[in-house]
């Protein structure tokens, strides 16, 4: 039977989805064409030091605490908003509780590269841009689409660009090529994202992501090839991954990789992540739950002590396995707009 076809607005200009479905896999996964008109984030638009770029809105490796899904969230209201997805389209396009959709309705940014070219004309010289600060540019769907090698050959034509990739997928070695090429005449860095070296607990949190093992080896592969990459432990887990033991681990195998640099930072648990998260948390470590009720009542960053003691541990770590300065904690990729601290319930889990 023919599908009802819904119309989508994207950020500029209206697609029909009958055309737009791109793929679906077995598992019901959609892969639907988006076609803005800019791709590359102004700071001024997201309260960042840096331009950002993410191809796709949505992200198949679902981890709980992903602060993306408001992202996948807002492109859909407005689609329905704007009347163009009926009520019944609209609760295919969230999933029943919000957060499913953000995982299997995954919208690819075909258009990137002719978007970028033009946005790249508002970039100026020595910007920072940093690519997937919301999505994973190496998810799954990548594989097929190839959007973050394209955006990456386009962006070989440019210099004296600041360039930054987060990802936690081993795909990212397909591109090594381009990475070498990049930082010839650009200050690249690639920041292969893990938040634990334990398999067992890293799918507890994080559905369908690649286990530890295949980031720290894509992790290694890079820096062996010459490019400059380090590891992103982001977010550390109040009382489930920020003890000493944990940590260390994860930092001596970030070394083991040949990691340049490895920086951390504590959970911020946005409206958009709570529901999700909250759910995981309470489905594995239910008698954490009172304790981050009550230590993110107030406020979505960590509790200010909190993230203070974090960012000492992490520093003694780094330390220990000889991080140098230069190597080490870089912490570019803050918000400028630091949320409100003030609840420290949570300190007793670091010394
Ligand atoms: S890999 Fe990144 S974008 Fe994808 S679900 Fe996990 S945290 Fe979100």
């Amino acid at each position: 039977m023919a599908e009802q076809i819904p119309l989508i607005q994207s950020d500029r200009q209206t697609v029909r989805l009958s055309d737009a479905i791109l793929d679906e896999r077995l598992r019901g996964t959609r892969f639907v064409s988006l076609t803005p008109k800019r791709v590359l984030n102004p700071p001024s638009a997201t309260g960042m030091d840096y331009w950002s770029l993410n191809p796709y809105v949505g992200c198949e490796f679902g981890c709980s605490y992903c602060y993306a899904r408001y992202t996948h969230r807002y492109v859909v209201e407005r689609a329905h908003d704007a009347g163009k997805l009926t009520d019944a389209e609209f609760a295919d396009y969230r999933g029943a509780h919000g957060w499913e959709a953000f995982e299997r309705r995954i919208f690819v940014k075909e258009q990137v590269v002719g978007a970028l070219d033009a946005d790249l004309r508002r970039v100026p010289l020595g910007a920072c841009i940093v690519i997937g600060t919301a999505t994973d540019p190496y998810q799954p769907a990548e594989r097929q689409f190839r959007l973050t090698r394209a955006v990456l050959q386009r962006l070989t034509r440019c210099e004296g660009l600041s360039i930054g990739i987060i990802t936690k997928s081993p795909l990212i070695a397909r591109d090594c090529d381009l990475l070498l090429k990049l930082q010839i005449r650009n200050d690249v860095q690639i920041h292969l994202s893990l938040i634990t070296a334990d398999a067992t607990l890293a799918r507890k949190l994080e559905a369908r992501s690649p286990v530890p093992g295949a980031r720290l080896r894509a992790l290694k592969k890079l820096v062996d090839a010459g490019v400059n990459a380090g590891l992103i432990v982001a977010p550390v887990l109040p009382g489930i991954t920020d003890d000493m033991e944990h940590l260390d681990a994860l930092v001596a195998a970030a070394k083991a990789a040949g990691a340049r640099f490895i920086h951390a930072g504590a959970l911020r648990l946005y409206p958009a992540v709570r529901d999700r998260f909250m759910q995981v948390l309470g489905e594995h470590f239910p008698e954490l739950i009172p304790r981050y009720e009550k230590a993110y009542a107030k406020q979505m960053g960590a509790p200010r002590e909190y993230a203070q003691a974090l960012a000492r541990r992490v520093k003694k770590l780094q330390h220990k396995h000889r991080f140098t300065k230069n190597e080490g904690m870089i912490d570019r990729y803050k918000p400028s707009r630091v949320p409100t601290q003030g609840e420290l319930e949570l300190r007793g889990s670091l010394p």
